[in-house]
């Protein structure tokens, strides 16, 4: 169902509720009113009819002339119908020829003990009062009537409810459905602006209108989550296109090896040394791939990563074999800052391999990138924080490319010499950022560098 329709019945069902409370209660209000009204009037009448009785001294004969001129004028009116009772319960006036007696002496009793009744009696409504003359004579008067023109009036309050109510719920519906219409529109064009966004047209804005309503934030939001994306575009074909690059070029180098190699016969101590240099350039391309590898697997990670209460001291300690392992010159020193009173502050929720990863990059990087093939590592902590320091006294990195280094394939200008191919910290960063930790670097040219990994312990 489209959001306008929904949003015309939601508003139309409130309106009719709240008509259709209205209406009841006009009608109830008036049919009270008409009801107690007219109950009012039956008193007053009978009470009226037993004072004139009284007062006028009414003979028999007056009486029937009084009943006739209330059959003639009144009775086509419909008019109430009076009758008395002594307290013998004798009928001693009627305005209307009463056949026979319709009141119980049981019902005469209850008026005299209450002095005053109202009653539904089928159509008709009726009083019963208590009359007491100066005599102390006391007469039981009853006085019933059916109030046509009271109940057609309420019958014209009535029809007018509902002819209202159908009218007032056809505007709702069409007018909800035009404002509904109205209000969406925005949206809609929203719609038919996205639909014309494809991958090559990232660039391409929503409209934001008056910059102020919500629909204007949405439309904000979709611009950013643009921009966002055609960031992450942009890097990923800068990525494709350096990771070809670096692929190319050792692979170039290893043709036109093996191309110079076969352009004469050569001795096999010739062929031998061919062979070592082939080996060396074949490991750096595995080493290459590794990295592409690595940086391809810490992209796809974040979602289904199994997190693991992981000791960082260990995990550097691992770290440091294996780098030394494969660099016999290299000096690595890990040491605590101060010793921890809890486990628990050196130890971090993760993903040991990437965070084995991370480290041996750390720690490869501040040996390679130094003359004296030194790193000095510090684990400190604080309330909520565990902090790896990786300290070398290398080369530096400039001021200006210190934010660049952690981007793919980017080297600074003074680390060309040295093997590498600018990948692993960009790995690096991905890991630790799924980690929810931090990495950040200082370095002065031709001092040294202190790379600083900051994760939450446990
Ligand atoms: P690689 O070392 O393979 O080139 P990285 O991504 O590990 O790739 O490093 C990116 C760049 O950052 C390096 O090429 C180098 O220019 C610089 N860098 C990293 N670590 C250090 C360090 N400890 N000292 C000086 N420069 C460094």
């Amino acid at each position: 169902m489209q959001i306008r329709t929904k949003i015309a019945i939601q508003f139309t069902i409130i309106i009719a509720c709240i008509l259709i409370i209205f209406s009841l209660a006009v009608y109830y209000t008036s049919e009270n009113f008409r009801k107690q009204e007219f109950y009012n009037r039956l008193h007053d009448r009978g009470i009226l009819t037993a004072q004139l009785l009284k007062e006028l001294k009414i003979t028999e004969k007056d009486k029937r002339k009084l009943r006739d001129a209330n059959k003639t004028i009144l009775g086509k009116l419909n008019v109430e119908k009076v009758l008395m009772f002594n307290d013998k319960d004798e009928l001693v006036y009627a305005s209307y020829e009463a056949d026979s007696i319709l009141y119980s002496p049981a019902f005469l009793k209850q008026v005299r003990q209450k002095k005053y009744i109202e009653k539904n009696d089928w159509d008709n409504q009726l009083t019963g009062s208590l009359y007491t003359d100066e005599n102390n004579k006391s007469y039981v008067v009853i006085a019933k009537a059916n109030d046509i023109y009271g109940k057609e009036k309420l019958q014209n309050v009535r029809d007018t409810l509902i002819i209202s109510f159908v009218i007032g719920i056809t505007l709702t519906i069409i007018l909800g459905i035009i404002f509904a219409g109205e209000s969406l529109k925005p949206i809609a064009e929203i719609n038919q602006e996205i639909s014309n966004i494809t991958a090559y047209n990232l660039k391409r804005k929503l409209n934001t209108g008056n910059n102020k309503d919500e629909i204007a934030q949405l439309s904000n939001n979709f611009n950013q989550m643009l921009e966002r994306l055609e960031t992450s575009f942009q890097l990923q074909k800068s990525f494709v296109s350096n990771a070809s690059h670096e692929l190319r070029t050792p692979l170039a180098a290893l043709k036109s090896e093996i191309q110079i190699a076969l352009e004469n016969d050569r001795t096999t101590d010739e062929y031998k040394s061919i062979l070592r240099s082939l080996l060396t350039d074949t490991q750096r391309l595995i080493q290459l791939t590794n990295g592409l590898l690595q940086l391809a697997k810490s992209e796809n990670r974040e979602d289904n990563m199994a997190l693991r209460p992981t000791r960082i001291d260990e995990i550097l300690f691992k770290a440091q074999e294996e780098v030394l392992g494969l660099n016999t010159n290299f000096k690595i020193v890990v040491d605590f800052d101060e010793i921890p009173d809890d486990d628990k502050w050196v130890t971090v929720n993760a993903n040991e391999t990437l965070l084995l990863t991370v480290f041996t990059n750390l720690l490869d990087n501040a040996c390679k990138y130094s003359a004296d093939n030194q790193a000095e590592v510090k684990i400190k902590f604080n309330q909520k924080l565990c902090i790896v320091d990786v300290k070398d006294n290398g080369i530096g990195i400039p001021e200006s490319e210190l934010s660049k280094i952690f981007e793919p394939f980017y080297r600074t200008q003074n680390a060309a010499v040295y093997r590498g191919h600018g990948i692993g910290l960009s790995v690096c960063r991905r890991i630790i950022d799924i980690h929810q930790g931090k990495i950040e670097v200082k370095s002065v040219v031709g001092k040294g560098s202190i790379f600083v990994v900051t994760l939450p312990h446990l």
